[in-house]
């Protein structure tokens, strides 16, 4: 839902996107990569000169080791709210730090300033790597180590929460259907992980329904 929000936020400015996705062996990886690609073909079809090859990392390798129970190592996915205790058992180590040492590494290569990343307020309490104290530490690592090659990291919604987040993407009509947010190895969401239930949460706040499917007939967002 972020990184969908944030792929027609960059198309809206005027950017040219090249998109890169991740398999890292989390549990939800397969049916998020099936949405990342159809959102690749609908931003692509409406603005095709802006929406560059999409580029799949296959980085099941460097999180082998690490343990969460998002990964499909690990234990079961907490259900429950966000900011629960038991949601810390979804970080993944190093997670962003991985992502976005890989993405200064594709853009330097690829001659692009800019890399993007749609992390929020509502992740600041639970995940380390999503803070702004992170995100600008770096930001000036990369330009570092890329010798001012890429120079910033774009982070519209640093500061926002899911519910202004959603608010952005309706005006600029992102396909939410296309989405996946649930963390469960299942290919319907759950509705009960912390994931799905801030994501219902924010469809409640702005009034909408959400418009994917939940397991069990279950969208309590109706
Ligand atoms: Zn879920």
């Amino acid at each position: 839902m972020d990184s969908a929000t944030l792929f027609g936020w960059l198309l809206d400015k005027g950017f040219e996107v090249l998109p890169v996705t991740f398999t890292y062996g989390s549990k939800h990886n397969q049916y998020e990569n099936v949405c990342a690609e159809m959102l690749v073909d609908y931003f692509g079809r409406i603005v095709d000169e802006k929406v560059q090859k999409h580029i799949k990392v296959d980085l099941s390798w460097a999180f082998k080791h690490s343990s969460s129970n998002l990964l499909k190592t690990g234990g079961e996915i907490p259900e429950g709210h966000y900011e629960d205790e038991t949601m810390k058992k979804t970080v993944v180590p190093g997670r962003n730090l991985i992502f976005a040492a890989t993405l200064a590494s594709i853009a330097e290569s690829n001659g692009i300033g800019n890399i993007a990343l749609a992390v929020h307020s509502g992740d600041h309490a639970i995940y380390p790597d999503c803070r702004p104290e992170f995100i600008q530490s770096l930001e000036q690592t990369i330009h570092y180590s890329t010798d001012a090659k890429v120079r910033s990291i774009i982070t519209p919604f640093l500061h926002k929460d899911k519910e202004a987040i959603l608010k952005i993407g309706y005006d600029l009509t992102v396909p939410y259907e296309m989405t996946r947010t649930c963390y469960k190895d299942q290919p319907d969401s759950c509705g009960v992980c912390g994931s799905c239930t801030e994501r219902l949460e924010a469809f409640r706040k702005i009034g909408k329904r959400d418009p994917i499917n939940y397991a069990n007939g279950g969208n309590n967002n109706a």
